[in-house]
């Protein structure tokens, strides 16, 4: 799990995150929203322990960032927004590097090396030098790289930003299958579908402060406007888009010539992020 308690970071005494507070319970996929300049990557470096906090403290699995990083380090994955990679060797001659490094003994990182290469799609790679690697095949090296250890915790600056659809979707499913496996999965992302696609929960900041912290549900709830009844008439399936004010008047009328089938709250996940920023 991750807990942030009361954090505050300022750089040339300009402060840039304000008494944050949040925590996030192992297994949860929680995406991290917010417009450039919000903090997110500030906040991320501080629970990597790559930045000290102004004031407040921050926790990886009870360990604090303060007083026990090397702790810290071993429970989280860290995926920077951007990570160079050792272009001359092959993706195994790296991935294997890393292992010594993070002194997995060699059978273990044989084969989980072996298992999450085959998961990303990258088996057909691994004797390739990773200068010969697409952008989207270097981020899954990269990530690989990030969890080699098998930490509890995942952190990933932007895992998806720059990358093609394909590449990003089987991020995403990854991501999702990590914390399916009980792993706390923690990202920054600008894509707002991203987050709404597979996030357990989203929190999001700006101007260093949360303006938004719930489940996909939740936010559905409190700012979905619009609802969508499916219907059938006729024999047809139909469906209409109605203010939530109206629902009761509209299922009572549909429900005379027809049967309501299902009724689902609309939700822009994207006008919702415009309106809360402007408020700010
Ligand atoms: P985000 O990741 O949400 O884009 P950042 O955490 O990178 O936001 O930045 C938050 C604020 O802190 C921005 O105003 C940025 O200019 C400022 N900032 C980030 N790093 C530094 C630094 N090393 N020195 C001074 N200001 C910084």
């Amino acid at each position: 799990m991750i807990k942030i308690e009361n954090l505050t970071k300022s750089y040339n005494r300009n402060p840039v995150i304000h008494n944050l507070n949040l925590e996030i319970k192992k297994g949860e996929l929680c995406g991290f929203i917010g417009p450039n300049g919000a903090g997110k990557t500030t906040v991320i470096k501080i629970l990597c322990c790559l930045l000290k906090p102004t004031s407040g403290n921050a926790f990886i699995n009870n360990f604090s960032v303060l007083d026990s990083p090397i702790d810290v380090k071993r429970h989280i994955g860290y995926l920077p927004e951007t990570s160079s990679l050792y272009e001359d060797m092959t993706v195994n001659q790296y991935l294997t590097f890393f292992s010594e490094i993070y002194e997995i003994d060699k059978e273990t990182s044989k084969k989980r090396i072996s298992e999450l290469l085959n998961t990303l799609g990258l088996s057909i790679w691994a004797d390739k030098q990773i200068a010969s690697l697409s952008g989207g095949m270097k981020r899954k090296v990269a990530i690989i790289r990030a969890i080699l250890h098998n930490p509890e915790v995942l952190i990933f600056d932007e895992p998806t930003v720059n990358l093609d659809p394909i590449t990003s979707n089987s991020i995403r499913k990854f991501m999702e299958e990590l914390s399916n496996n009980g792993k706390t999965v923690f990202f920054s992302t600008h894509n707002l579908y991203e987050a709404e696609s597979i996030c357990t929960r989203v929190v999001m900041l700006n101007h260093g402060k949360i303006i938004l912290d719930g489940t996909i549900d939740e936010l559905k709830d409190k700012f979905g406007e619009q609802v969508l009844i499916k219907f059938r008439k006729e024999g047809k399936i139909q469906s209409i888009k109605i203010e939530k004010s109206q629902i009761k008047e509209c299922v009572h009328q549909l429900s005379e010539g027809g049967e309501v089938i299902s009724i689902k709250q609309e939700f822009d996940f994207e006008e919702i992020f415009e309106k809360l920023v402007e408020k700010e």
